[in-house]
């Protein structure tokens, strides 16, 4: 069983998994896990018997069979499980949750690519697609407060299965990193009458430094801050404060934004490791979000971010939270601006 922890001192939780150990590859080799044959991978069509059944998959047949678009299934190697008891415990200085939450895995494309760039326009929609769908959903669960959408692709940014898969994890606490931002945001409109992301991005497509590419919902761009090499962020121009919020049509354009971003990236960078994450603010009004819960509409903006990962983690990012980014964020633009233009 996990719990959730807090940690009074660093004003953050963990989530303590002990079952996670025990993940197919956990102490593997990345060279050992790129033998790993296609035939046993159990994201594959044909191999739906060796998952969990599904809780939702875009097809027009019946559940757990091959003939699917986009599969969710439970983690098999959970942090937290939708089951647990939703119950909080005082123990001394300390909180504890038992691991109560949604953990789900999103098998983004029947196909077992190893690179994101090979992925059709199609396959980009179904993923979005998907995504909404279950983002929607969860929100119907009054006791989960926070999600995480994100996906790992390589060694470097921790992934153990190499098929194309997002994970999700909904829990009943809010991060305290996400709290933050959303109070920030909150007091940016407070001051200027205008959204922190509204303000970024009319800079953004004024100065025209940083700007990878666009549409006309949405721009990518590198952030001026960027914590990670060659990181890019893709804002929605509409205020649309999460994913749930767009259209099929909006689906669409973003999803062939992120396609050629995507495809940039790998032009510029070979074949690399990276995480995406999506901003899904809280889900829920409770005491934790009340304070800015109901102005999200105003003060929050959908966006992804695209962080590939270069180089490993050390000692001062752990302890000071901070990143040391290597390549200037214009550079990177025009390194991005140059191969999107070669490749047109
Ligand atoms: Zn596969």
């Amino acid at each position: 069983m996990s719990e959730i922890r807090y940690d009074p001192i660093l004003d953050e939780y963990s989530i303590i998994a002990p079952e996670r150990l025990h993940r197919p590859d956990c102490y593997k080799s990345k060279s050992n896990n790129r033998r790993k044959k296609i035939r046993q991978c159990p994201f594959c069509v044909g191999q739906e018997s060796m998952t969990p059944s599904e809780i939702f998959a875009m097809r027009e047949n019946e559940p757990n069979s091959p003939g699917w678009k986009t599969r969710v299934i439970p983690n098999l190697y959970k942090a937290v499980k939708i089951e647990a008891r939703w119950n909080r415990d005082d123990y001394g200085v300390y909180r504890v949750w038992d691991g109560f939450g949604a953990h789900e895995i999103i098998v983004d494309t029947p196909r077992h690519l190893l690179r994101m760039d090979e992925w059709s326009k199609q396959e980009y929609f179904n993923w979005l697609y998907t995504m909404r769908a279950r983002l929607n959903d969860l929100k119907n669960d009054v006791r989960l407060v926070y999600i995480s959408l994100f996906k790992n692709h390589g060694h470097y940014a921790a992934s153990t299965q190499q098929h194309p898969h997002t994970q999700l994890i909904a829990l009943p606490v809010p991060s305290i990193d996400s709290l933050k931002r959303l109070q920030h945001a909150k007091k940016f409109f407070d001051r200027h009458s205008q959204s922190i992301f509204e303000a970024l991005i009319s800079s953004e497509i004024e100065e025209k430094k940083r700007t990878v590419a666009d549409s006309p919902s949405f721009i990518a761009f590198c952030p001026y801050a960027s914590a990670f090499a060659f990181e890019t962020a893709i804002f929605s121009k509409k205020p649309v404060s999460d994913l749930g919020g767009f259209n099929d049509s909006d689906l669409h354009e973003l999803a062939s934004l992120i396609k050629k971003i995507i495809a940039t990236l790998y032009r510029q960078l070979g074949d690399f490791d990276f995480n995406i994450t999506l901003n899904t603010p809280p889900l829920q009004k409770n005491p934790s979000t009340e304070m800015f819960y109901n102005d999200i509409p105003k003060i929050w903006r959908f966006g992804i971010r695209i962080v590939p990962r270069l180089y490993r983690l050390g000692g001062f990012e752990l302890d000071s939270g901070m990143q040391i980014n290597p390549v200037v964020p214009e550079e990177a633009t025009s390194l991005l601006r140059e191969s999107l233009e070669e490749s047109e």
